[in-house]
């Protein structure tokens, strides 16, 4: 993940698919993604756009060395960046070109700069992919109950 945009795609890992919270705690899971919106002021958190559907996305950071998935925040995303994030499942549907486009609107870069950033984030889940395991840190999850 490129840090200098504020729209960025995210890879799981593959060893992580399951490792969310909809899963490890479907309970919890549907009271954060309550909160998560209502606190949001209608407003995706990333690109500002007002939007009646946002949707409760999880930031996970990866620490490498220990393999260790750490949950970093909840937030609340309009669908059109939620699509950007999760690049792999919106090309498997056939919508890569409008993500692609929302990417460089949001971030204000050029067609070769979201290339870039693709390319980087694609070494970033090969690299993580080479680790059999992960473990999961949920506790921030805790800020958002
Ligand atoms: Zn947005």
């Amino acid at each position: 993940m490129d840090k200098k945009y504020k729209l960025c795609f995210e890879f799981v890992p593959d060893g992580c698919w399951y490792s969310n919270l909809r899963s490890v705690m479907p309970g919890a899971w549907k009271t954060i993604r309550k909160n998560v919106v209502a606190r949001a002021g209608g407003r995706c958190a990333i690109c500002g756009a007002p939007s009646a559907r946002l949707e409760a996305h999880e930031r996970w950071e990866y620490d490498e060395k220990h393999a260790v998935q750490r949950l970093k925040d909840v937030i609340a995303v309009c669908p059109d960046c939620h699509a950007v994030i999760h690049y792999g499942r919106t090309s498997l549907k056939g919508d890569a070109r409008a993500a692609e486009e929302h990417f460089m609107r949001v971030n204000g870069c050029s067609y070769a700069e979201m290339r870039a950033a693709l390319g980087a984030a694609n070494a970033d889940h090969i690299r993580r992919n080479a680790l059999p395991e992960w473990s999961l840190d949920v506790g921030k999850a805790a800020d958002y109950l």
